[in-house]
């Protein structure tokens, strides 16, 4: 793809705005235009407001506006791109919101308004699995997005999609499985980011379910936490942690006491965290 709009190439905002990448913020640009297109595509219909976490120099962000987003909010921490993202935004005149600031700390009710947003991100790697978690925990629910679409090193994607019985399925499987939908979409090679990373990346979209399981997410996080913190052992072994007689917890859930939190599928961690919450006096 030669080009996606008339504003100058991505290499040259870079070097104009002087965006040399931080680790600290990690910082690991997309030039390709193909490929940042491919990923706005993986949200489309683009009709309703996208929120993109860390737009850095906005190779993500010119594609999404691009390809038609009636709104952007971009939520970027680092100060030295907001120049770069102005330049975007006077392009797209009204289409494109800045937020300067930490995305941990992003009040999607106040900027989203009335309907659902989708995000996109090619997420800071330091930061991606905090924030997937506060997604995937939002309250109430249905929560405030209809879509993420993701980017993360591959092996956290495995670990977000994987099933029980493999050996990347754990806290972070069961969550997701919990409360949405996710399919790795395609891979992306070191080399398509500047400067490239260590590992691959995969692109990874999640749709919230309507209906998850009944459980309390905290008491979900502490049941996977003390099974999967032991995943060797069997839960009547591991579930000890809890403070709370493991073996009454597993019969009245209805789990096997010598399976191991690997075998246990989510509807199975959702039965305890109910249990686990009915039989502990203190608040989880
Ligand atoms: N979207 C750009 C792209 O695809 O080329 C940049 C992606 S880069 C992997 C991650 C971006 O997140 C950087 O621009 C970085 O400054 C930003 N970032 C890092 N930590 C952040 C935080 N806590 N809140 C918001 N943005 C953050």
């Amino acid at each position: 793809m030669a080009q996606l709009d008339d504003l100058p190439p991505l290499r040259e905002i870079i070097r104009r705005h002087g965006l040399t990448a931080k680790k600290s913020l990690g910082q690991n640009f997309l030039l390709d235009l193909n490929l940042t297109a491919r990923i706005a595509r993986a949200a489309e219909p683009l009709d309703g407001t996208i929120v993109e976490i860390g737009p850095g120099p906005g190779g993500l962000t010119r594609a999404l506006l691009a390809l038609g987003a009636q709104r952007v909010i971009a939520v970027e921490r680092d100060e030295r791109a907001i120049d770069a993202l102005q330049e975007v935004s006077a392009r797209y005149p009204g289409r494109l919101d800045i937020v300067v600031g930490d995305a941990l700390d992003f009040n999607a009710a106040a900027h989203v308004g009335r309907g659902r947003a989708k995000v996109v991100a090619n997420l800071p790697y330091n930061i991606a699995t905090a924030l997937l978690v506060g997604w995937l925990t939002a309250e109430p629910w249905l929560p405030w997005y209809a879509m993420l679409v993701l980017m993360f090193q591959r092996e956290v994607a495995e670990r977000i999609v994987a099933k029980p019985g493999s050996k990347a399925y754990g806290r972070l499987s069961v969550l997701t499985a919990w409360r949405a939908e996710a399919k790795i979409l395609f891979d992306v090679s070191p080399a398509a980011f500047v400067p490239p990373p260590k590992v691959t990346s995969s692109v990874v979209r999640l749709v919230p379910r309507d209906k998850p399981l009944a459980c309390h997410s905290r008491a979900l996080q502490r049941v996977t936490e003390a099974a999967f913190g032991q995943r060797r052992k069997m839960l009547r072994q591991s579930l000890k942690s809890l403070g709370v007689d493991p073996q009454a917890l597993l019969a009245e859930a209805g789990i096997d006491p010598t399976a191991r939190a690997e075998d246990i599928p989510v509807g199975g961690f959702a039965a305890l965290a109910r249990v686990f919450v009915a039989r502990t006096a203190a608040p989880v």
